[in-house]
């Protein structure tokens, strides 16, 4: 786990107490109370499907940057402390590609340690709404909608994009984690569950 000396809230020295069955640096100052449980990070990308000639094609972007400048994934990027993952992805999206997409459902997501930080990467399925591919020659090289036949032919396809793109291929729209409108939420809340689109997945009871 990354290591800091100071409290990033109070600049006061961290010291090191025995807190849910481990070490963790912690500030000594009983008013801030700041512990440090380490660094987390939160990333999204989107399918986003359209069919061409009934072809199922999915938007990916090419990188401009490093790391990994040149490979082809799936639009995202790291959610903002302050905002909404679902409005995050459909931000994104919209920013490297030019495409917009509204969010159906979640169809996969990864956790990876080993980073700078743990990061949880979800994929969503959104639908196509408007726009035809962009890039900008600087964070993105190229995009556009590609069948999973042309993928193949491509360099630099990068694994957890095709695979998620496999994964909202197969299966129907609605049927990953969607936003539950039916209860009460707290403002700034969403919930994501699985639903009855397809009532005969559910038991009876
Ligand atoms: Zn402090």
């Amino acid at each position: 786990m990354s290591k800091i000396n100071f409290c990033p809230r109070c600049a006061t020295p961290l010291t090191s107490v025995f807190d849910g069955g481990r070490d963790r640096q912690s500030c000594p100052d009983t008013d801030c109370g700041f512990v440090h449980f380490g660094d987390f990070s939160i990333g999204c990308s989107g399918v986003v499907l359209r069919t061409e000639a009934g072809v199922n094609k999915a938007l990916l972007i090419q990188r401009g940057q490093e790391p990994f400048a040149g490979t082809w994934q799936l639009p995202g990027g790291y959610v903002e402390n302050d905002e909404l993952l679902s409005l995050a992805v459909e931000r994104e999206i919209e920013e490297e590609a030019g495409v917009t997409a509204k969010v159906t459902d979640v169809v996969a997501f990864r956790h990876m340690l080993g980073g700078p930080s743990s990061n949880i990467y979800m994929i969503f399925r959104l639908d196509y709404v408007a726009g035809e591919p962009r890039y900008d020659s600087v964070e993105t090289a190229d995009a556009g909608f590609y069948s999973l036949d042309e993928m193949a032919t491509m360099h630099g396809v990068q694994n957890i994009s095709r695979w998620g793109i496999e994964q909202a291929i197969l299966t129907i729209p609605g049927s990953g984690l969607t936003l539950d409108t039916t209860g009460t939420r707290m403002p700034r809340w969403q919930v994501f569950g699985l639903t009855d689109a397809n009532p005969e997945v559910w038991r009876q009871h």
